[in-house]
């Protein structure tokens, strides 16, 4: 049977990033949302204490709304969002931060490079940084708040200061741990392809390390993320969670990375 080794990513899907005609969402876990427009993501992760928002899809009031109007359909409080964590300096990540500080006073977090970064390098010239970054985190850190705990690893390549995470989610009282990989598509220069690859080595090593059995993408590309949020808004309760995949699936996940590096370095040597 023919499985796919690489995600499909067209010159669309980079247009799509922008669409912000379709908006879906699903309560993944019991304490983890995920927010999705066609191509870009985010998560929301339900402590005692508030809610913690990771990643904001794209710079635009429509985008905040349905982060808003996503968290009350399951339940839950926008006045309780006390952090926003960023894994990149991507505007596709940094997203509609703005509107998430000015309306709820989320203390913001992302690497002092990916800071600069996205002060400096723009993805595009028309759209330039727009809120400011209150804490400076690094490889080793941990966000804290209530009982949730994200632990922060410095995954550089795709952006010279990119981060990916490992954190709880729980579904009936069952615990998982849980690896963002916040580098999502690898670069496109050799330096950086090397590093990035290093980064993915590091990373693979970590979720080992904590027994990860869920990953999770910031891109819906890298894991049918549209097609599974469908399936797990739909789920009856006879079915899997769709995104507690194992430790080996888990390998493989990153596999897909591996794949893509490897492609861009084929295309090198031609
Ligand atoms: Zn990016």
């Amino acid at each position: 049977m023919n499985l796919l080794d690489k995600p499909m990513i067209t010159k669309d899907s980079f247009k799509a990033m922008e669409d912000m005609s379709y908006f879906i969402h699903s309560l993944i876990f019991d304490d983890l949302l995920i927010v999705a427009q066609k191509e870009t993501n985010c998560f929301v992760l339900k402590s005692d204490e508030g809610l913690i928002v990771i990643d904001a899809i794209w710079p635009c009031e429509e985008a905040f709304n349905a982060i808003v109007s996503a968290i009350k359909d399951v339940g839950w409080n926008p006045d309780d969002i006390k952090k926003l964590v960023l894994t990149h300096g991507h505007l596709d990540h940094t997203g509609c931060g703005k509107w998430i500080v000015e309306n709820y006073g989320a203390k913001t977090y992302l690497s002092k490079t990916d800071d600069d970064f996205w002060q400096n390098n723009p993805l595009r010239a028309d759209i330039l940084k727009d809120f400011d970054i209150d804490v400076y985190i690094q490889d080793g850190n941990v966000i804290s708040l209530g009982n949730k705990s994200i632990y922060v690893f410095e995954t550089p390549g795709h952006t010279p200061g990119g981060l990916s995470y490992i954190f709880d989610v729980s579904e009936n009282g069952k615990e998982y741990k849980a690896a963002l990989w916040g580098g999502s598509a690898p670069p496109m220069d050799l330096y950086s392809i090397v590093v990035y690859m290093k980064s993915l080595d590091y990373f693979i090593e970590q979720t080992e390390k904590h027994n990860v059995e869920v990953v999770l993408s910031n891109h819906t590309a890298f894991d049918n993320g549209i097609e599974r949020i469908k399936y797990s808004r739909k789920r009856m309760s006879y079915m899997p969670n769709i995104y507690v995949i194992g430790q080996d699936n888990v390998r493989k996940y990153f596999q897909v990375f591996r794949n893509l590096c490897y492609k861009k370095l084929n295309s090198f040597e031609k």
